[in-house]
């Protein structure tokens, strides 16, 4: 099968097909009911002539049978139905008796019609191929019962039957040629919008995301798609956008603390120093590896958050126990601080989670409470369950998150302060780690604000984790 390349072909041959499957039943029908119509007016005219061949039927006095002439008109003095009407006739028996003039002229056939009741009309073919319908009937002359068959011509119903054809051979190929113009047109038209709509997302690359395709007319289908499309592209923008913004802040992160290690590096190396000098200078240096192996490790995290495939090895979890290690493992940092990593009262708390996951969660949260309280605060962190959820609560005394940052702080690299999160080892990944390991546990991270000062960052899971 050929497969037209463009859909306009495609939907122009469509129409003109079904065009002319209409067009064509169309002109049968009509053709099928002219003929029908002139036949029996045909037939009705053909019956007269019967009549009147039979009227006009004589016997002389020596048996023979003729045809009587009617009266001369000075228009017709000379007329005969035996040269008019073809006229056929047989005994009852099947004797064929006489055949008028008109009969042998159109070369008719003979054959003796059978037995019959009723009057009938039939179509038949003369040897010189002309077409002839004939009615078949019972006469009496006197005592004599005969049946006669008169014949008409049927030729000039058939030619006119063939002009109405011929004139719809011609019209329907011109109808269709037509229309499949028109179809293609139409087709073409309709499918403009495609058109530019394709050409310009061919142009749309990483340089120009911020292009839209035209949106013509929004309510049509084509609007519709090309408005389905500027939102993927939107999508598609932001998430590039965030990608570059992610990238380059990870690389200027990664780039300070190689600047430090460097600066120092070298100026260790510019004289003779003391021992003590030099383990100094190892130790600040060994800080800065540690400070980005931190940040690489975190990179990691979302890097590997972010193709996906990361699956979650879900094992049942005592979540009050999973807080007790995360406070045991901070302790000693807020033990430098004089805070206290307090437990509120437990609530039972099963989960089906991924231990390790979640637990890198919670200690963001409170390894940043430690970070931003004051010495000799307290930090505590509560399992409790409210209506049909299971929450954790870490709740500490600091200084509380400003209004204007409350949405911002979840997004990657985002520091209120950021010299001083620096300062305190933050690279501003830790609450958007949390935020996705919270997510793909199917739960929500939220920051409240405590009345009496500090942050209240509450991760709340849907009971249906629970075992
Ligand atoms: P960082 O590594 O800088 O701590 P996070 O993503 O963990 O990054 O936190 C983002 C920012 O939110 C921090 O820089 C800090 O300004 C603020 N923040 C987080 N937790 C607290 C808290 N408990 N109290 C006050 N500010 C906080």
């Amino acid at each position: 099968v050929i497969r037209p390349k463009h859909i306009r072909t495609h939907l122009a041959l469509w129409y003109s097909a079904i065009l002319g499957g209409i067009l064509i039943t169309v002109a049968l029908g009509v053709s099928l009911f002219f003929l029908h119509g002139l036949r029996e007016e045909f037939d009705r005219t053909l019956s007269e002539s019967f009549e009147r061949g039979a009227r006009h039927l004589e016997i002389s006095s020596t048996g023979l049978f003729g045809m009587r002439k009617p009266e001369p008109t000075p228009k017709n003095p000379n007329r005969d139905f035996a040269n008019e009407i073809p006229i056929e006739v047989f005994s009852s028996s099947g004797e064929h008796l006489y055949q008028s003039a008109a009969w042998k002229n159109a070369r008719l056939s003979e054959t003796a019609p059978g037995n019959f009741s009723e009057r009938f009309i039939k179509s038949i073919q003369s040897s010189a191929g002309e077409r002839f319908r004939v009615v078949t009937g019972h006469h009496s002359i006197g005592t004599q019962d005969l049946v006669v068959r008169v014949a008409a011509s049927e030729e000039r119903i058939w030619h006119e039957v063939w002009e109405l054809v011929s004139i719809f051979l011609f019209a329907i190929p011109v109808a269709l040629i037509l229309s499949g113009i028109a179809g293609y047109w139409m087709a073409a038209k309709a499918l403009r919008p495609v058109e530019i709509m394709s050409r310009r997302a061919q142009a749309i690359s990483a340089e120009n995301l911020n292009e839209r395709l035209p949106v013509q007319n929004p309510e049509d289908e084509l609007g519709a798609l090309a408005t389905v499309i500027n939102s993927l592209l939107t999508r598609v923008e932001k998430s590039f956008e965030e990608l570059k913004r992610f990238t380059s802040d990870a690389s200027h992160e990664l780039r300070t603390p190689l600047q430090a290690l460097r600066s120092v590096g070298e100026v260790a190396l510019q004289s003779e120093q003391s021992s003590k000098y030099y383990r100094e200078v190892i130790s600040s240096m060994l800080e800065e590896t540690d400070r980005m192996s931190k940040l690489t490790q975190s990179l990691l995290s979302l890097s590997r958050a972010d193709s996906g495939n990361f699956k979650l090895n879900r094992t049942p979890t005592d979540l009050n126990s999973l807080v007790k290690e995360v406070n045991n493992l901070l302790e000693p940092l807020a033990e430098e601080k004089k805070q206290s990593l307090i437990t509120g009262p437990a609530e039972e708390a099963q989960v089906n989670i991924d231990p390790v996951v979640f637990r890198q969660a919670v200690m963001n949260l409170v390894d940043n409470a430690i970070k931003y309280s004051p010495r000799n605060s307290q930090i505590l962190s509560q399992v409790s369950r409210d209506n049909g959820s299971i929450i954790i609560e870490v709740r500490d005394q600091g200084p509380g998150i400003p209004l204007e940052h409350r949405e911002k702080i979840f997004q990657r690299f985002y520091r209120v302060d950021k010299s001083r999160s620096r300062e305190l080892g933050g690279a501003g990944l830790g609450l958007a780690i949390t935020k996705w390991a919270v997510e793909s546990h199917g739960g929500t991270l939220e920051l409240k604000c405590d009345p009496t000062g500090g942050s209240v960052f509450r991760i709340c899971l849907d009971e249906s984790v629970g075992i």
